[in-house]
């Protein structure tokens, strides 16, 4: 990374006017239905600013604090997920023509330039996560097609809600890459670090001072204070071998016994990839659009197979879901899916908490009678 520089706070102006003016659509959080979304601003006065969170199992609030500050909340509901990998997403198209044969269309990618401002270090680790899925694994064009197009503005978090846990899961709370540029948010201002190229390109077009180190040294203190607020954790142990070897545990009928098998985990979640495709046809039958959609480990449909159920009951779906998280995606990803964010926790309707069900199955003893 570069030298630190300082960018007083209503010249934040500028960085969204340089993006403009290089042609990118720009996504920065706005409260909005009393939560914080990334949506379209061309203005820093939609900033969520003197807005604050505060998250628990099955909660999550927005109050106002006497701050000038724009970042002091932890996380919104949605990561970056939903503007790369669409909740719904037509991939191709189908007519009949006057002769009444079957022709095929394409869905051109979206090759649109868009600019996201705010992103916390554990969503920059879960887009990474989504490369290696959508990018290397599978190459989806659609993914590939707006993941060219992305400009990255993190923010290091110097807040942690108490759902969070990335420390943990060493994704946060500093965003150490991934970015085209990174923000310390002080009082009167923004701390800019850059790390790369289109990144330092835009820095050209800011009126940035020289940083103090008094600045520096506040920031980074910030950002140690987000980390130490953390008390949540998975187990340090690697979870792969722990979980396959408990897959008759007792928890998973406990947590099953809990768990409405809603799939809210699964739609915040921002490493989740499971989809499903169907075509949805016109009534008339001339037309169809293939769509994929997003699917959960939770739905019943996700777990039909060839005329059969592998997952009929919660107790199965649940375990799918936590021992493909935090156990095959190292054999897959080469880590944990998991980037510690905590919003399956603040977003599930019943609280079911991630670490605690981890911990629950992997530290403590296999009830006697149990065969790990
Ligand atoms: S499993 Fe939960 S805490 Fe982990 S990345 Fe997904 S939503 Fe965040
Ligand atoms: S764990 Fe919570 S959010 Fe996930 S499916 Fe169960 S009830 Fe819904």
């Amino acid at each position: 990374m570069d030298d630190t520089r300082f960018l007083p706070r209503q010249a934040l102006q500028t960085l969204l006017d340089a993006l403009h003016r290089q042609g990118y659509r720009t996504l920065g959080p706005v409260v909005q239905d009393a939560v914080v979304q990334y949506l379209d601003i061309d203005s820093i006065d939609r900033l969520p600013s003197g807005w604050t969170d505060d998250q628990a199992p099955g909660r999550y609030r927005l109050s106002r604090v006497d701050s000038p500050r724009c970042f002091a909340w932890a996380t919104g509901a949605q990561a970056l997920k939903p503007h790369l990998f669409h909740a719904r997403e037509v991939l191709w198209n189908t007519r009949r023509d006057d002769a009444g044969k079957l022709v095929f269309g394409e869905q051109e990618p979206d090759v649109r330039r868009l600019a996201v401002i705010g992103v916390r270090a554990c969503d920059l680790a879960a887009l990474e996560l989504q490369d290696r899925h959508f990018l290397h694994a599978i190459k989806d064009p659609y993914y590939g097609a707006k993941r060219q197009g992305l400009f990255v503005v993190a923010v290091h978090c110097a807040y942690s809600a108490d759902t969070c846990f990335c420390a943990s899961t060493g994704d946060g709370p500093r965003a150490t890459h991934g970015f085209d540029l990174a923000l310390s948010e002080l009082d009167d201002g923004y701390l800019v670090e850059t790390g790369s190229d289109r990144g330092r390109a835009i820095a050209t077009q800011l009126p940035l001072q020289s940083a103090t180190s008094t600045q520096v040294h506040e920031a980074a203190a910030a950002i140690t204070e987000a980390a130490n607020r953390q008390f949540r954790q998975l187990p340090s142990t690697h979870l792969r071998d722990v979980l396959f070897d408990r897959l008759q545990h007792p928890r998973w009928e406990e947590v099953a016994a809990r768990c409405l098998a809603c799939g809210n985990c699964t739609s915040v979640c921002p490493t989740c990839f499971c989809h499903a495709e169907h075509d949805d046809a016109a009534l008339g039958g001339s037309t169809s659009q293939h769509l994929r959609e997003w699917d959960s480990c939770f739905s019943e449909g996700h777990a039909y197979l060839h005329g059969f159920n592998v997952r009929p009951d919660t107790h199965q779906r649940y375990r799918q879901w936590m021992t493909h998280k935090l156990g095959s995606w190292h054999d897959q990803y080469g880590r944990s899916g998991c980037v510690g964010c905590g919003r399956c926790i603040t977003w599930c309707p019943v609280g079911i908490d991630i670490t605690e069900e981890a911990n629950a199955i992997c530290t403590a003893d296999v009830p006697q009678g149990e065969s790990p």
